[in-house]
Formats: C-alpha cells, structure tokens, sequence
C-alpha cells in the first residue's frame, strides 16, 4: 500500500479496513442502528446482526457461540483474561501464581505486573530460547498447583515468533490449570481452531486482520471461572458491561471471515516475498541479523537488529525516505529503552536498540519490496553510530 511516494511496511501494527469490511458495517450505523439490548423491534434487529456474528465467528473458531465475548479491542480482551481469571481463581481456590512468558504483548505482561504489584500474585517469567520460543517443558516443571493462570502469546508482534501453543495447553490441562493465548497477531494468518488449539482463552483484535481499531473479542471455554472487569448491564453474558459496538461488531465477524476464508492464499503470498526480503537483506547487509524464529514465524514477519546503528535514527531515515517501518512493539515510539521482548532473547542492549521490523500486508506489491530493498543498505550505513 503506497500514498504517493510512501510505502506502509507496519502491517504488524494495524491494517487497513479492507472495502469488503467497511461495506458490511455501514448499514449498521444508519438503519440498524438501536440498541440491542432494547426490546423493541429495532433493537431486536440490532440483537439479531450481533448474535449472527456471535454465530459465524464461533463456527470459525469452532467453538460454542457462548464462548465468545466482545471486547473493546485486544488489550481488553488481554486483560480479562488476565485479571479475570486471576481474581477467580483466587476466589475460588486462593490460587496466586500467575506464569507468563517473558515476551507477551504489554496488554498482558503489564496486567500481570499490575497484579503482583497492587494485589500479591506471585508472578513468574517462564525462559525462552534464542528465538523467542516458549520450551512446553518448563511449562511442566514451573506449573504449580497454585497457578492461578498461563500465558503464552500465540504468535509475537515484535519478532513473529510462533509459540507451541497446543503442547502447552496439553500440559496445562493435565494439571487442571487455564491457559490463555494472545492471538492477536496470530489470527491474522494461523489457524486458531480453539479444539485443534486446546486453549481455555484466547484473545483477537480486529484491526490486525483488516478490520477496525476499537473491536476485539475473548474466547471463554465454557464452565471458566471468569470475574468482569467491567461491571454494569448484563450484556456478553454478564461478563463485559457496556452497549454492544454492533457496527464494529460486523465489521469484525467480516474480516475475521475474510481471515480465515483466504488464509491459505494470504499466507502464500506474503511468505514468499518475507522469505525474499529477508535474503536480499542478508545478501547486501552483512551486518544484519534476524530477529526471532529463521521459520517458525509469521508470515508476514521480518525482524532484524544491525551491528552499530542507531534504530531510532533508522527509522527516521527510512521514514523521511518514503518507508514506514517499525522497531518493534508501536507502543514504543520515542521511548529509548530497549525492547524486553529483544532483551529476553539475551541480545545486548546495544544490539536491541538497533531493531527494525518490517510487516507486509495482502496490499503489499513486489514493486514496494523491491525500492525498500533498494533503499535499505543506504539507510542502514546512515544509521551508524
Ligand atoms: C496489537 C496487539 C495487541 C493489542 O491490541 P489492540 O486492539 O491494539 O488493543 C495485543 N497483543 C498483540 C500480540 C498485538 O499485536
């Protein structure tokens, strides 16, 4: 996707609306616009277009249509998973061990903290490998009777790193513990089957798939201990307070479809021109290095750090020469601290502050890999410090 002379390589961050999403959702703006909650003949219709998406999304995630919860966008649904769970457990078990991997999105590890900090969860940081890659045995050797919940992000929005997600929930499982999964970024391109997956939770967004910013959901296996964090009307089964988003609401059963329907395609198109990109960097920049799992990864997914440069000034240089790019997580603009996510692949602090990510997208041309890979060395010798 290019606006005159600049290209969007930060599909990792958020997407465009895709036409086909953005159509379905209009009418729901003007005609079908009343509450779903009221009881007249409008708000029925209105009740019946959020339940139909309740429906088609279940039958992708295969799951039951009680299970699913609409959220506000995924950092919400991050956080009832995590609190949620957190604060029943404790409820009904005095469970405080919270067990997380030390590469979760913010929206979970920043919870996590919140917990142990202000509520007295015990909370501990599983190890990864070099890659970013959660081990289901240390899962097995630090779960503990008392573990309230488990986190492990599906697929990493910084290094694309794709996590062993069903052996994890096997051992979880076993030991009668509630797994949660980020699949924010995952759901974009990779299956997520909830029985296939075995996951209790599993958290989505819709603007990473190509539909709108503002709108996520949470899967809940059925019979999970769940306690709300947002109080009020009793709507999405009593579990998320607030008048449903019914627009935002088909615009995220669309896209989800959309996701799912073309992921095949989707999947093969951007993986070999990512595989492409990345050995054309490799090829005219000896000092790049990838960050992140060489295949167990995303898609559409490239990471690298540079020996001796200055990300932030990369970045800028990219920029100013027609590029949008990123260095990691979005959340992280002007913030000179490394990456933890870079941190916990044991790379050195200078080294993690040379990260650059670039995201392709189902609108990326080869024309535009082509003048970024063109672009790039220059960018990179600037960028020396
Ligand atoms: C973007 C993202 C989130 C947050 O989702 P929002 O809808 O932006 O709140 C959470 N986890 C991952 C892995 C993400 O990529």
């Amino acid at each position: 996707m290019a606006t005159e002379d600049y290209i969007y390589l930060d599909y990792a961050a958020t997407t465009p609306v895709d036409e086909r999403v953005l159509e379905a959702m209009m009418p729901y703006f003007r005609d079908t616009f009343a509450n779903p909650s009221s009881v007249h003949r409008y708000g029925q219709e209105a009740d019946n277009a959020v339940e139909s998406a309740r429906e088609s999304m279940a039958g992708i995630l295969n799951c039951q249509k009680n299970e699913i919860i609409f959220t506000s966008c995924g950092s919400e649904s991050d956080n009832l998973a995590l609190r949620g769970s957190a604060f029943a457990a404790r409820a009904a078990r005095d469970a405080n061990h919270i067990l997380i991997s030390p590469v979760e999105h913010h929206a979970v590890s920043n919870t996590a903290q919140q917990l142990a900090e202000l509520h007295g969860y015990e909370l501990e940081y599983l190890p990864v490998n070099k890659y970013g890659e959660v081990d289901p045995d240390d899962v097995k050797n630090r779960i503990r009777e008392d573990t309230a919940i488990v986190s492990a992000i599906y697929a990493n929005n910084e290094i694309g790193t794709i996590n062993p997600i069903k052996e994890i929930s096997e051992i979880c499982r076993a030991n009668s513990v509630l797994f949660f999964t980020d699949a924010v970024q995952g759901a974009a391109y990779l299956p997520i089957d909830i029985e296939e997956l075995g996951v209790d939770l599993l958290a989505i967004g819709a603007h990473k798939f190509y539909g709108p910013k503002g709108i996520g959901a949470l899967y809940i296996r059925e019979g999970t201990d769940i306690i709300p964090n947002l109080t009020g009307g009793g709507q999405e089964y009593g579990l998320r307070a607030g008048t449903s988003n019914v627009p935002y609401i088909i615009g995220l059963s669309e896209a989800l479809t959309f996701a799912q329907s073309e992921r095949e395609e989707r999947y093969n198109y951007l993986k070999s021109r990512r595989d492409y990109l990345i050995q054309q960097v490799f090829e005219n920049i000896p000092s790049a290095h990838l960050t992140g799992h060489p295949e167990k990864r995303l898609p559409n997914h490239a990471s690298f750090v540079f020996e001796e440069v200055d990300g932030n000034l990369l970045l800028a240089i990219l920029d100013s020469n027609g590029f949008a790019c990123s260095s990691g997580s979005a959340c992280k603009t002007g913030d000179p601290e490394p990456s933890d996510v870079l941190l916990a692949l044991g790379l050195h602090r200078n080294l993690a502050l040379s990260s650059l990510r670039v995201t392709l997208g189902i609108m990326t041309t080869d024309e535009e890999i082509e003048s970024f890979i063109e672009k790039l060395p220059s960018a990179v010798k600037q960028s020396k410090k």
